[in-house]
């Protein structure tokens, strides 16, 4: 047989071209040929139907934590659950204050017999050997992205036993990141002398709601640094990154310096869609940045379809409801969130008639590949590239239960809620490793993939 696997009459969702009525053909764990309808079947050796559906690229998520905070870093539960949402690849973040070459080994070599589908990493950089391996950590490992937390600055920084950095250390960060090229680097931005501060005064005088929390942390100590990273960036000609942006003010500040210098941006998460500080779901809404007020909300949503918002990705955080479960001050930050992020964009934007599924698409597959300079085989579904392929039913309704998701963690923000959209298939380099909710692959055919 000339193919290996013919996907027929599903509408193939091109991210920059648009919707397409072909067929897909498969060989070697590549795409081998787009063809028109009727001509694939009779030369493979195995043929899908996806009437109905939509054939998208492997979804990615560029924004994971694996095992964050927990003994074990997940990633037999973690990337089954990626599968289930439709992510042939995943991009998880780390933060140490060793060396990275001890960590790359370690973590690559437990991910490489227990990944279902395909995984790069960013690194996290802290200390000064952080700048200086930056090069090697880009030609030894193929990482080109490097996360740095502005929250993290002196004390704050000290107090969670790192070095405790400061605006010096962010501006020869960029400087030796824009050296290299074709590096990213991805800024938490928040001004954590304000929230300190803020915070200090809401505990003395008694607060403690979700809402509490989100006061917090008002969208001036987000908007504030998106602006100084912004011009820090801009100085020495770096690409930046800002990941989980929350407001409608630090979205109105990106849009302006675009204007200026456009080498910035921007990721929004599912939950920053859907939640508002007044949700009634007490501790378990706790995360950083916190949810805001519907304004914001309506902004992200109009920011997504305009374009000023490039990514959304889950910022998943896998870990079990009982840390969620503790006073507000107390509470574990985060959630698990891969495998609902589509069906929240399907449900919320494409059934709501906010999105168009060409864009759900640019933001979960494209973007990020570009981005993050996976797109040379992954992000697009062109001829050679890898036969990532997830292909998405619109109208299938489904109650979310995290039991029947994989997750290591054991909630979810949606429990029980019914999204109308979802992946029947998940197919990483030819293979489908997820079909109608069941996984189908082995773990260890998720690779890991250097960006060189
Ligand atoms: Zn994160």
């Amino acid at each position: 047989m000339k193919f290996d696997l013919a996907i027929v009459n599903g509408t193939v969702v091109f991210p920059e071209s648009g919707l397409s009525e072909v067929d897909i053909a498969v060989k070697d764990g590549r795409i081998a040929a787009i063809l028109q309808r009727g001509i694939a079947q009779s030369l493979a050796a195995q043929t899908l139907d996806a009437s109905g559906k939509y054939v998208f690229p492997g979804l990615i998520d560029a924004h994971i934590h694996f095992g964050f905070a927990e003994p074990v870093t997940e990633y037999t539960t973690e990337t089954i659950y990626a599968a289930q949402g439709g992510f042939s690849t995943v991009i998880g973040y780390f933060l140490n204050n060793e060396d990275y070459g001890g960590v790359f080994e370690r973590e690559i070599q437990h991910a490489t017999p227990r990944a279902h589908v395909d995984f790069a990493f960013h690194f996290s950089t802290a200390s000064e050997d952080h700048i200086r391996g930056l090069e090697s950590y880009v030609r030894k490992y193929g990482v080109r992205s490097f996360k740095y937390f502005m929250n993290f600055k002196g004390e704050e920084g000290r107090y969670l036993g790192l070095d405790g950095t400061d605006d010096g250390y962010l501006y020869a960060l960029l400087q030796e990141a824009a050296r290299i090229g074709n590096v990213t680097v991805v800024l938490h931005t928040e001004n954590i002398e304000l929230v300190n501060r803020i915070r200090r005064e809401m505990q003395a005088g008694g607060k403690s709601t979700l809402r509490d929390w989100s006061l917090s942390k008002p969208p001036f100590t987000e908007a504030e640094n998106v602006v100084r990273a912004m011009y820090f960036a801009e100085h020495h000609g770096a690409t930046i990154y800002i990941p989980h942006l929350s407001s409608r003010m630090a979205l109105d500040e990106v849009r302006r310096w675009r204007e200026r210098y456009n080498r910035i941006y921007v990721e929004t998460c599912p939950h920053y869609l859907t939640h508002t500080m007044d949700a009634d779901i007490g501790s378990i809404g706790k995360a950083n940045p916190p949810f805001r007020a519907q304004e914001d909300v309506d902004a992200l949503w109009e920011g997504l379809a305009d374009g000023t918002i490039d990514v959304v990705a889950s910022d998943h955080v896998p870990r079990k409801r009982a840390t969620k479960e503790k006073g507000i001050w107390q509470a574990s930050q985060g959630f698990p969130g891969t495998a609902t992020i589509l069906p929240v964009l399907m449900h919320e934007g494409y059934h709501r008639g906010r999105l168009s599924i060409q864009r759900i698409a640019q933001l979960l597959t494209s973007a990020p590949a570009k981005i993050f300079a996976l797109d040379s085989k992954k992000g697009d579904l062109r001829v050679g590239m890898d036969a990532d392929i997830t292909i998405v039913d619109p109208n299938l309704e489904r109650e979310v239960r995290p039991e029947e998701l994989g997750s290591y963690s054991d909630y979810s923000l949606y429990e029980g809620q019914k999204l109308k959209g979802w992946p029947s298939m998940t197919i990483v380099r030819g293979v489908p490793v997820m079909q109608d909710g069941k996984i189908v692959g082995p773990a260890g055919h998720g690779k890991y993939l250097p960006r060189y």
